[in-house]
């Protein structure tokens, strides 16, 4: 059944793009290292805000569409970065400009209302889990208070260029590492990238206040009808597309 969400944004100027797909055309590409920034022209604007992601699929594939954040929006631009490994990101990886695939979204909760307003943050990512901190980075300057973006190679650390990052290459140890040393008492922490970072993060940080980790699972439709995302948290159960990817660290059974 549809609910009240879905009827109100089905209702609204953008409301197709809830539900959807919109084709759209690889217009540029930067491989370094293992990962990719990947840019796609669509046919109507993407209201998406940091932290959100949108569905993707490759234009008349048999497979389920994959989630993948935003990493930068620009009226109907919208760039990904993506690890080049895996179905989708493979061929998003390797896609000559004008190849095709299908959008639909933007969903999830965007990271500013899933924090505390009143806080400044300190940002940790890892891999491609990067996109959407950087973007919150951008968008937000005045809610960050340091970044610690880890990355394994010298040669990814090129992908974007425009970023400061910690690389295990070169000595300088790992993003979660640098988040200990960069962690203020005061200040918050949003982290998203590989399980096994958040949970040493989770270990590691002196308190608990004000932590949230984006949770990555498998997601068939992204807006909380199919229940393949459902996570269980110390609140019960929720639906990582729908009220994640963000989830507050009090609430996870580490
Ligand atoms: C909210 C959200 C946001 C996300 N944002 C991003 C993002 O910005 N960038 C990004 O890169 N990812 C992101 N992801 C992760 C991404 O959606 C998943 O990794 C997705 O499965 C990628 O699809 P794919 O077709 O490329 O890879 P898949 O083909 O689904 O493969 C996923 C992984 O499994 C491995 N694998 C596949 N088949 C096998 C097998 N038979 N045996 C062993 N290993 C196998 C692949 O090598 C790969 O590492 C996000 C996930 C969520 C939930």
């Amino acid at each position: 059944m549809v609910d009240q969400r879905m009827a109100e944004q089905a209702a609204t100027p953008t409301g197709s793009l809830f539900l959807c797909w919109q084709s759209a055309c690889v217009v540029a590409r930067r491989n370094r290292g293992g990962y990719s920034v990947v840019e796609l022209e669509a046919e109507r604007v993407i209201p998406a805000e940091p932290g959100q992601f949108m569905m993707v699929r490759m234009e008349g594939g048999p497979v389920l569409p994959r989630a993948l954040s935003v990493l930068r929006v620009e009226g109907k631009r919208v760039q990904f970065f993506v690890k080049d490994e895996g179905l989708l990101r493979a061929r998003l990886a390797g896609a000559v400009p004008g190849t095709s695939f299908e959008l639909r979204g933007p969903y999830g909760v965007p990271y500013r209302r899933a924090v505390d307003p009143t806080r400044r943050y300190l940002l940790v990512g890892g891999g491609s889990g990067i996109a959407p901190l950087h973007f919150f980075w951008r968008r937000h300057p005045e809610l960050v208070d340091a970044t610690a973006f880890g990355l394994r190679t010298r040669d990814a650390a090129e992908v974007l260029p425009d970023t400061t990052f910690v690389v295990e290459e070169l000595g300088q140890g790992t993003a979660s590492a640098r988040a200990q040393a960069l962690w203020k008492p005061d200040n918050g922490v949003i982290a998203c990238g590989p399980r096994e970072m958040l949970l040493q993060l989770a270990r590691e940080l002196p308190s608990r206040d004000a932590v949230y980790m984006a949770l990555e699972e498998r997601m068939g439709c992204g807006h909380g009808t199919c229940q393949g995302c459902v996570v269980i948290t110390r609140k019960g159960t929720l639906r990582l597309c729908k009220d994640g990817p963000l989830v507050p660290l009090e609430a996870l059974p580490w």
